[in-house]
């Protein structure tokens, strides 16, 4: 009895070891490991039914000004903000995580490239409403914002093609002015002739 007691708080131990192993620990969102897992299986699964596959890069705007003014510590209080953001937008099909640095990444399956806008500018505006406060003083630090790059996964195509493309609007909603989701062009289908 004691061993198959010792045996079960092993199995609590090591699934509490996996989780967190997965998991980026300031902002409790998966973590780069836990994304690339994940992104493996919405890929098998798009590629095996056809359903449609989107990713959604995410990077916060003019952070290392805002770290450089106010300190890193308060930095980290907006990297958990903007987390906690993405999370309460995402369905619970889909995945996020932190990429790295002020960079997150959402991977949403059977979703068109329309809804995946919709959504990109839903976490966007809700970053963006978020009044930010300085925890140890109460002063008011005005709102952060976020620029996002949205594209669609081609069946067939190794994923980090689509990391790739997700990247490239991301940059492109920096050169945008910022604060945009930049959605990148449907492909071009071939025209039937006569
Ligand atoms: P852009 O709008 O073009 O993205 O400008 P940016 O300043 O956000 O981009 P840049 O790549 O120059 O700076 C990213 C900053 O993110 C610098 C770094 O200090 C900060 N950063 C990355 N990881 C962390 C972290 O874990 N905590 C804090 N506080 N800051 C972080
Ligand atoms: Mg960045
Ligand atoms: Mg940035």
């Amino acid at each position: 009895r004691e061993n198959s007691l010792e045996v079960e708080q092993l199995k609590q131990n090591l699934a509490q070891t996996k989780q967190e192993s997965l998991t980026d620990q300031l902002t409790k969102l998966g973590n780069r490991k836990h994304f690339d897992i994940e992104l493996d299986k919405a890929v098998g699964r798009s590629n095996k039914d056809g359903s449609p596959l989107c990713l959604i890069m995410a990077d916060i705007d003019h952070f290392k000004a805002f770290n450089d003014t106010w300190g890193h510590q308060t930095g980290d209080q907006v990297l958990r903000l903007v987390s906690a953001c993405i999370k309460n937008d995402v369905r619970e099909s889909d995945v996020s995580a932190r990429y790295g640095g002020e960079e997150f990444v959402l991977i949403l399956p059977d979703t068109s490239l329309k809804e995946a806008q919709s959504i990109a500018d839903q976490v966007r505006q809700t970053v963006q409403s978020k009044k930010v406060m300085k925890r140890s003083t109460g002063q008011d630090l005005g709102t952060i914002t976020i620029s996002l790059g949205v594209a669609q996964y081609r069946k067939g195509e190794e994923h980090p093609k689509l990391i790739d493309r997700a990247d490239e609007c991301l940059y492109a909603a920096k050169e945008d002015g910022r604060n945009c989701v930049v959605v990148e062009q449907p492909t071009v289908k071939s025209k039937k002739t006569g």
